[in-house]
């Protein structure tokens, strides 16, 4: 979805306070309907989750992971695949959507980072120096690799053995947060993450993100649905103004 021009709610507002208390409400009732604390998933370090995000993009968990998994077996180290006939990543990889773009774009980021590391020809560095800078500051490190977005780059240090506080907003997430108005209607899922970031308190551990993200994300795999969303059995009707709408037509 495109980013767009939308005016936020200014932190300090009466709507931003309403958006965040708002946000809180619907933490507690989806962490509390759908079992949170969740386990966390993974235990990948950083690069490795870095590229399991990338493969991850618009694709069920399932084949992401299977793709993955067949990309270890092919080449045991990031340097190979860094360094393979493109098409060889492109096979490993074709459990994904778009192996033939995401594979291209995987050996650039690595090659990127070996760059970064201070040599294109040595293996790509560990990415476990991004545990010690602020936030924003890992995020922006990464999101300044071509490729990768906000997303990819919360999911690398939230998911990872990092396991820094950093929220991703993956496709529920985004429609649930839409239609309960914590986000306009135009913003996409690119801008959506600093958005709804703000909302959260700034304290919160990596845990609690997790949750949350988690409970978004449940809420629109399971009762918040793309395509006619069960508002009748929803547990935070009451804070939704498309829901409402809906459930009285
Ligand atoms: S009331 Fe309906 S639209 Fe609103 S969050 Fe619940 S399921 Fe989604």
């Amino acid at each position: 979805m495109k980013a767009t021009a939308e005016p936020a709610a200014t932190p300090g507002s009466p709507e931003f306070a309403e958006r965040q208390g708002k946000a809180l409400r619907v933490h507690a009732r989806l962490c509390a309907e759908y079992g949170a604390p969740f386990r966390f998933f993974s235990t990948k370090d950083p690069l490795s989750e870095l590229i399991s995000a990338l493969l991850s993009h618009r694709t069920k968990n399932a084949d992401s992971h299977r793709a993955f998994q067949q990309l270890r077996a092919a080449f045991p180290s990031w340097e190979e695949v860094r360094d393979a006939p493109t098409p060889a990543v492109e096979a490993a990889i074709s459990a994904c959507t778009w192996p033939e773009q995401k594979a291209p774009r995987i050996q650039a980021v690595l090659r990127e980072i070996s760059r970064r590391c201070g040599d294109e020809s040595r293996p790509p560095c560990s990415l476990d120096f991004l545990a010690d800078l602020p936030i924003p500051e890992a995020r922006a490190w990464l999101e300044s690799i071509p490729g990768v977005g906000p997303k990819t780059s919360a999911a690398t240090l939230l998911f990872s053995s990092l396991r820094r506080p950093a929220m991703p907003v993956d496709s529920h997430h985004h429609r649930v947060a839409q239609r309960l108005e914590l986000i306009g209607p135009k913003v996409g899922e690119g801008p959506a993450h600093a958005l709804l970031a703000a909302l959260l308190p700034p304290g919160w551990d990596a845990q609690q993100v997790y949750d949350h993200h988690e409970a978004l994300m449940f809420h629109g795999q399971k009762c918040c649905y793309f395509h006619s969303p069960a508002c009748h059995r929803c547990v935070v009707l009451s804070e939704c103004p498309f829901g409402q709408s809906r459930v009285k037509m």
